[in-house]
């Protein structure tokens, strides 16, 4: 898996090409080797998913993160067959907002670095690091929007691109009006569903 990333021949042993990069990518630059989007190897069975938002975070109106959540899911399903339902109880998709340590060995740490995860298929966990200041349409704030487009993804088996305007860049790039997906997103979701 490690050499068909990086379109090495694959041989079965490794060659003196393959070990350069492990050795890059151990010394701390992952992203060392210039790659697009890429694909996780699981994905839901299934194109109508159902979502849930077990808890809230008390800055902004329920109501708001609600649409702004909905809004998120839209322009994914935009671009594919699936679809998503906001369902009350058991859903496939759960998205709660924490602070610090909660229960799944990737603690929050306080406001700035991380400002959310998800997990890919078929977890369906989506988290949102309430330390941060979340804002609806406020360059001011971390935009909800925004990074629960990139949380989706991930929660559909896309991993991180080095494309810097592609929606699954790692870094948070501020607020930006009516961001939409970046052809390097729509074509992992295709490739995917
Ligand atoms: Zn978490
Ligand atoms: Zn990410």
């Amino acid at each position: 898996v490690f050499q068909r990333k990086f379109n090495l021949t694959v041989t079965g042993t490794f060659t003196q090409e393959t070990r350069n990069i492990m050795k890059a990518a151990r010394c701390g630059f992952p992203d060392v080797i210039p790659q697009e989007y890429s694909v996780y190897h699981k994905k839901w069975a299934k194109k109508a998913l159902t979502y849930t938002i077990e808890s809230y975070t008390t800055q902004i109106s329920q109501d708001q993160q609600r649409s702004e959540f909905k809004r998120a899911f839209d322009e994914w399903a935009r671009h594919t067959q699936l679809s998503f339902t906001e369902v009350s109880g058991t859903a496939d998709l759960k998205i709660n907002f924490y602070k610090k340590a909660h229960g799944d060995g990737s603690d929050f740490d306080d406001k700035n670095g991380v400002l959310a995860h998800a997990f890919y298929p078929t977890d369906g966990r989506i988290h949102f690091d309430d330390d941060e200041e979340w804002g609806v349409n406020a360059s001011s704030k971390k935009d909800l929007y925004g990074v629960m487009l990139h949380e989706i993804g991930h929660s559909l088996g896309i991993k991180h691109s080095d494309i810097s305007n592609a929606v699954m860049f790692p870094m948070y790039s501020g607020y930006i009006k009516d961001l939409r997906l970046h052809a390097d997103d729509v074509a992992a979701i295709q490739e995917s569903y």
